[in-house]
């Protein structure tokens, strides 16, 4: 290095520690207002204070976490405009789909205005009408580039005469319907709902405080649904043995199809009515436990490829078989040790999910890692309907492949270990200890040191086509299996060690 060199570095250094230092006092808030919520628009602002340089990129994601699709939400936003302080217009070009630079100068307050339009209701799109609104926030809030671990504040200014706001974000005390996030990845996870929401009763769990709040939630038992909640929350934290968020809320959207998992909420279509049979309700709290389990097995127990994100592109995993299949495997067994399905239930969820791997043409030419993988262009189910059917489901075999592997963890162990070994495994190593997702060898380590076996023929199951041998490992937890129908069964003659398995596993 040369004494120039070194001057011109030592130059840099200056310019970019006082970058960074300026970085760090940058700072964002946004208020959403929804005046006319008729015209499906939400006006957004964002201030920004504090940033170096001389231009920003703002962009949208394109994507939200926990939907694994492209969706381009650039497309719905319009009336962007750039402005300094005292109204000076400043410039801007869109440099790319989802992208809008705004030239500044270094430390200019920047104040930016934009429409949504949320007119799609789905349960990852943003919509707004005349009785609610619900903000999918990666289809809302535009991020400037690189400042992504930037702490953020949302001020919500509801429609007129509109009360309640609900969301999973922490308020910031003495402003109205205004809440605060550590930073953006937090923001994108946090969904926000207003109108005149109702609420069933809320609940804690080890003193941690619930919420079940949402629109048009219908005609129901709101007591009993606290209850049954709190029984199915009490057992996941259970399995892991610890709550990792100060509080928790559920988000009812309304009508629909669909929820999406997030770090202390989840977004559930949800109408109450379908609590009053019994196949609904074992459906609809299957469907709530399912999301909850997440916010462990995805949010935190999580592949490597799954955060932090990259929200300009597919993030993709071979282990959505995991963060799904497993998430099926635990909704099954939530429902089954609070007592909200009894073992016949219980059986007859996975011969269901047996009977449709196994019919699906596809099985023959998709493994579970290749479904997970490809699921970005086959889309969340596989491909349905194609003449040439060669896609599968990782909610279909993935929960089977989690009880063959349950199983064979429990026989290895001699009852003395089980996939919720490998669960709280993986939330202390990875989650709370290496602070990251588990690459898929390391996935694998922790499967087969929890049996203390290699399990080659199981991982088969998920790297190939190889047709599963459910009798045997069926068999290692006393239980059957019909041939043709999948129809799983408990064995009548079993030995010590079976009973057990079976036993402990049904938490008998
Ligand atoms: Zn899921």
């Amino acid at each position: 290095m040369t004494r120039s060199q070194r001057c011109l570095s030592t130059l840099l250094l200056i310019l970019c520690s006082s970058h960074a230092a300026m970085a760090q006092q940058a700072s964002f808030h946004y208020t959403v207002a929804m005046p006319h919520p008729d015209s499906h628009h939400f006006l957004v602002t964002l201030d920004c204070k504090g940033l170096p340089g001389t231009i920003t990129d703002l962009k949208m994601p394109g994507w939200m976490p926990g939907y694994y699709q492209l969706l381009d939400y650039a497309r719905n936003v319009s009336a962007f405009k750039a402005t300094a302080t005292g109204g000076k217009p400043l410039g801007w070009e869109h440099t790319g789909a989802n992208t809008w630079r705004v030239a500044h100068t270094p430390g200019q307050s920047l104040h930016i205005t934009y429409e949504v339009t949320a007119a799609t209701a789905f349960v990852a799109q943003p919509w707004l009408d005349s009785t609610h609104a619900y903000l999918s926030p990666a289809g809302v809030f535009l991020y400037a580039a690189g400042y992504i671990r930037m702490p953020v504040t949302v001020s919500i200014l509801p429609a007129p005469g509109w009360k309640d706001v609900a969301t999973g974000l922490e308020p910031v005390p003495g402003s109205a319907h205004t809440f605060r996030a550590p930073d953006f990845d937090v923001l994108f996870d946090s969904p926000i709902l207003a109108g005149n929401l109702e609420s069933a009763p809320s609940f804690k769990v080890n003193g941690v405080p619930h919420y079940f709040t949402g629109y048009r939630m219908g005609q129901f038992n709101k007591q009993q649904l606290s209850d049954d909640l709190q029984k199915l929350i009490t057992v996941a934290t259970g399995i892991i043995g610890d709550i990792p968020y100060q509080h928790y809320t559920f988000l009812a959207i309304g009508p629909g199809r669909g929820g999406i998992e997030h770090l202390n909420s989840s977004t559930i279509s949800f109408t109450g009515e379908g609590l009053e049979t019994p196949g609904g309700r074992h459906q609809l709290l299957s469907f709530i436990s399912h999301e909850y389990f997440h916010h462990y097995n995805v949010k935190r127990i999580r592949p490597i490829a799954l955060g932090p994100f990259d929200y300009d592109r597919e993030n993709r995993t071979n282990m959505l078989w995991v963060s799904e299949g497993l998430t099926v495997y635990y909704e099954y067994m939530m429902m089954k040790r609070a007592g909200l399905m009894d073992a016949t239930a219980l059986l007859k969820d996975f011969s269901g999910n047996i009977a449709a791997y196994e019919t699906q043409p596809g099985h023959l030419y998709q493994s579970l890692a290749q479904a997970s993988w490809e699921t970005w262009s086959d889309g969340p189910f596989g491909r349905k309907g194609d003449t040439v059917n060669k896609t599968i489901s990782y909610y279909e075999k993935g929960p089977a492949v989690g009880l063959l592997l349950d199983m064979a963890i429990r026989h290895a162990t001699q009852n003395k270990r089980s996939l919720d070994d490998v669960m709280r495994l993986l939330y202390r190593k990875f989650y709370q200890q290496a602070q990251r997702g588990f690459t898929d060898d390391e996935f694998r380590q922790a499967c087969e040191s929890t049996a203390g076996v290699a399990l080659p023929e199981i991982f088969d199951y998920v790297y190939t086509v190889k047709e599963p041998d459910y009798a045997k490992y069926l068999a290692y937890g006393g239980l059957g299996i019909e041939a043709g129908t999948f129809k799983v069964y408990p064995l009548e003659k079993v030995d010590a060690l079976q009973l057990a398995i079976r036993k402990r596993w049904l938490g008998e």
